[in-house]
């Protein structure tokens, strides 16, 4: 099966993503934009090609950072949303559960109450626009300790948000270990809301156990070193914990695995985990939903059924009701016609 063939069927099939950023979908045009606003001068071609030019992590985490200062208004994050509807639409995606990350902004004299009413604004918008349905999770940043995510958790229950359903930690993991955070988990699931947890990105699957042991995570961000623990493996699986995978940003970190071909998330799924597919950092990876499907059919040994399985996961994995989940998972079967010839 051809590239394009397969992106042109699976563009039009339903399909979630649960592990995505929100900066990091910015586009070209919008950093310009905010370049212009920030300096006020235009971006040089040099500073454009350079900005998303870097292979390894830290050259990543540098570009995230810069992108990151270009905004200096919480009306900045109107374009932000903009290219996460359009990327969203682009891709086929009907239903998404994103990152945001307040710390930095927090910082910068951003008020958090103004920031998510651009948010809610936005999401309402692209809704109206596209049927497409946004939720967010709120980074709580491992970054500056547990007294600090709260602090930012009790900005999420001062200022109540329907779209804000619940709380995650990304960014590195080996410098804020899961367990350091145990109190604001238990707070935010005392309090119905959402967990979620990048764990097993670079750290070995200790970092897993804690993170469901201790923070009782609901799914697991990567989860990449699970496949070091057997036992681990079997208690996801048998537990039902989904595993956000996001197989691009695996093999750009290069911290465990380097190659598409040698991701474990085969191996997981063979092995009745559930799990689902995602992008990450889509514009610092340059990658898609589109493409990550691609490569679990043409480097990992995905039938086109599987994949099909894959897409329904992203719906059960996530955070929708049962009902809605279901209604979805049905309209997936329903675009499941016309299957392109597998090779
Ligand atoms: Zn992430």
């Amino acid at each position: 099966m051809k590239k394009s063939e397969f992106n042109k069927f699976l563009a039009k099939v339903p399909k979630a993503e649960l592990h995505i950023h929100i900066e990091a979908v910015i586009t070209l045009d919008s950093v310009k934009k905010l370049y212009l606003k920030r300096f006020g001068k235009e971006m040089t071609e040099e500073e454009q090609k350079s900005l998303f030019t870097y292979n390894d992590l830290n050259g990543f985490i540098q570009a995230f950072l810069k992108v990151q200062d270009l905004l200096t208004s919480v009306e900045d994050f109107r374009l932000v949303f903009d290219d996460l509807g359009k990327y969203l639409k682009k891709n086929g995606i009907t239903y998404c559960e994103a990152f945001f990350a307040p710390t930095a902004f927090l910082k910068k004299g951003f008020k958090y109450d103004e920031m998510i009413a651009v948010f809610h604004e936005k999401i309402v918008e692209i809704r109206e626009k596209t049927g497409i349905v946004i939720k967010l999770m709120e980074d709580v940043s491992r970054t500056f300790g547990c007294e600090n995510a709260i602090n930012n958790y009790n900005l999420q229950k001062q200022y109540p948000c329907e779209d804000i359903i619940g709380i995650g930690l990304g960014g590195a993991e080996s410098k804020g270990p899961a367990a350091d955070y145990a109190p604001v988990y238990e707070m935010a699931l005392a309090d119905g809301k959402h967990a979620v947890i990048h764990a097993g990105e670079d750290v070995g699957p200790e970092s897993i156990w804690d993170a469901i042991d201790l923070c009782h995570a609901e799914r697991i961000g990567h989860g990449l070193t699970a496949m070091q623990d057997e036992k681990l493996m079997k208690t996801l699986a048998k537990k039902k914990i989904p595993v956000e995978i996001c197989i691009t940003s695996n093999t750009f970190t290069k911290k465990i695995v380097t190659k598409a071909k040698d991701h474990p998330v085969k191996q997981y799924f063979d092995k009745g985990m559930i799990v689902t597919i995602n992008t990450d950092d889509p514009v610092f990876f340059k990658t898609t939903m589109l493409r990550e499907l691609w490569l679990c059919y043409k480097d990992l040994g995905f039938t086109m059924d599987e994949i099909k399985e894959l897409i329904k996961y992203s719906f059960t994995a996530s955070f929708l009701s049962k009902k809605e989940k279901k209604a979805w998972c049905e309209k997936v079967d329903a675009a499941w016609v016309d299957v392109p010839a597998e090779d």
